[in-house]
């Protein structure tokens, strides 16, 4: 496993809320910032072990969110169920070309690369990788600022169901594949927030 971080080793802690860096109790108890009552670690806690129960969890959820209906339309011509990809083709072949792209790029790419970034990163941690730690560094605060814009696939989705409603003939439903979808862009937060980017440099304390 990886060494102890070196402010572990010279008996400080920084609180993740307010930053306060204070001196780590002598003792064994869970240590608390004295100026706003958090809870201190010298590292997030079981950090890889989440990020990886968060992440599988999503690449698992990611199957069903694709492969099922997210949504059933009904208009008067029968009932359609779509999933996120035939959605795309029919917004494609129907001339929104835009449209298509942006749900495509929010729905489709963003989480899978997402997910794709966030293997790589608990991977090469477990595995003790010095190399491109900038590099990976970089990966993980894209991936935190991909995090901010994560609901936008949620928007794209309502206004899907926006546009269906607005032709009065039809009404809409979600399909089992939404609820998929949901889960799988909440699991991969949970799981980028998991992740404790600092035990990217941890092994360098080591070798230097
Ligand atoms: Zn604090």
């Amino acid at each position: 496993m990886n060494p102890a971080p070196i402010t572990a080793r010279i008996g400080l802690l920084a609180c993740e809320v307010c930053r306060l860096v204070s001196r780590a109790p002598s003792t064994g108890d869970v240590a608390h910032c004295p100026r706003c009552g958090a809870a201190l670690h010298t590292r997030k806690p079981a950090s890889l072990v989440r990020t990886w129960a968060f992440l599988i969890a999503a690449m698992i959820l990611y199957v069903p969110a694709n492969v099922l209906p997210i949504m059933d339309t009904s208009s008067l011509f029968g009932t359609q169920n779509d999933t996120i990809l035939s959605g795309i083709a029919f917004l494609w072949t129907s001339g929104s070309y835009v449209l298509a792209m942006v749900v495509f790029f929010a729905s489709v790419l963003v989480p899978l690369l997402k997910m794709i970034a966030l293997a790589i990163l608990a991977g090469s941690v477990q595995m003790g990788s010095v190399r491109y730690r900038r590099t990976r560094t970089r990966l993980y605060r894209l991936i935190e600022f991909a995090g901010r814009w994560s609901m936008l696939d949620i928007y794209v989705v309502t206004i899907l169901v926006a546009l269906v409603q607005v032709s009065t003939l039809a009404s809409i439903h979600a399909g089992p594949g939404a609820a998929a979808f949901g889960a799988v862009v909440v699991l991969t937060m949970f799981s980028a927030t998991s992740f404790d980017p600092r035990l990217i440099w941890d092994t360098q304390e080591e070798a230097s």
